[in-house]
């Protein structure tokens, strides 16, 4: 990517008086000066044959970036082999939804330690992932909110190392919660950049797809979203962390104001 995109996930707001849908939410998005939207697989792929048509036209029109987030069951590290193979499933149905409308990543939770040991639910998730197919769509691997969920930033990037198909999404914000509001300041942001830099390269951070939001937390990780300004994260210091490491690709807004939000993050990368 030759610079950093600002967008939102799933559909805009705006002032209330429409509904929108993927197609105008993509045009709307654009007029106020964004350039980016995760499509939200999360119950179900919802790019159809009868709307991936218009989607992808106004995607086109409006150079516009597109990712999706996968389906929130999937737990590719399952007691039952029968439910890592529907996690797969779902994963593929969801590149073939997003691949319609020429989206570029898939972002998804890989799943839950349950009773195993880190380690071997690693390599579970990493046997399953082999599996994937390559189909032109990144497989972006999204750090976790909570000490349940497979996903700290090492052993994703361990991942991305191992599976050529793979990429990384990078949610401070979950990192943040997970670690019990441990996202203070500018060295702890700079050292999650220095961390993918040295182990992944720069290939990594000229294409980082990234999510950032406000959040609320306890000890056991993540409960909800929040607006920027309601919460404690910090997401002044951790655009500057982005803007000094020179971070290209996409940063998708997550929380309850949306677009509001999103061009929050955006002027202020700006701005700094
Ligand atoms: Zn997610």
């Amino acid at each position: 990517m030759d610079r950093l995109l600002f967008g939102i996930s799933g559909l805009p707001i705006g002032d209330g008086s429409r509904r929108f849908d993927y197609a105008s939410g993509i045009e709307y998005i654009k007029s106020i000066g964004l350039d980016a939207m995760e499509l939200l697989f999360v119950r179900n792929v919802n790019v159809t044959d009868k709307n991936k048509h218009i989607i992808l036209k106004t995607k086109l029109d409006n150079e516009f970036y597109l990712s999706a987030h996968g389906s929130h069951y999937i737990n590719l590290n399952a007691d039952e082999t029968e439910k890592q193979e529907q996690s797969l499933e779902r994963i593929i149905k969801a590149v073939e939804g997003l691949s319609k409308v020429e989206g570029r990543s898939l972002i998804f939770h890989l799943g839950f330690y349950l009773k195993d040991s880190k380690k071997d639910a690693y390599n579970t998730i990493k046997k399953n992932l082999l599996k994937l197919p390559y189909k032109g769509i990144d497989y972006r691997l999204e750090t976790t909110g909570k000490g349940t969920q497979f996903g700290t930033l090492e052993e994703l990037v361990s991942l991305c190392q191992e599976v050529e198909s793979c990429k990384l999404c990078i949610d401070f914000s979950h990192i943040h919660a997970r670690g019990n509001g441990s996202l203070k300041g500018y060295d702890e942001f700079t050292k999650i950049l220095e961390y993918v830099l040295n182990n992944l390269g720069r290939v990594a951070l000229d294409d980082l797809h990234i999510h950032i939001g406000g959040i609320n937390y306890n000890e056991k990780g993540e409960k909800n979203h929040l607006s920027l300004l309601e919460s404690d994260f910090n997401y002044i210091e951790c655009l500057k962390a982005i803007k000094d490491f020179n971070v290209k690709g996409c940063i998708i807004l997550e929380g309850p104001l949306v677009e509001k939000d999103a061009l929050l993050l955006k002027n202020t990368y700006e701005q700094i």
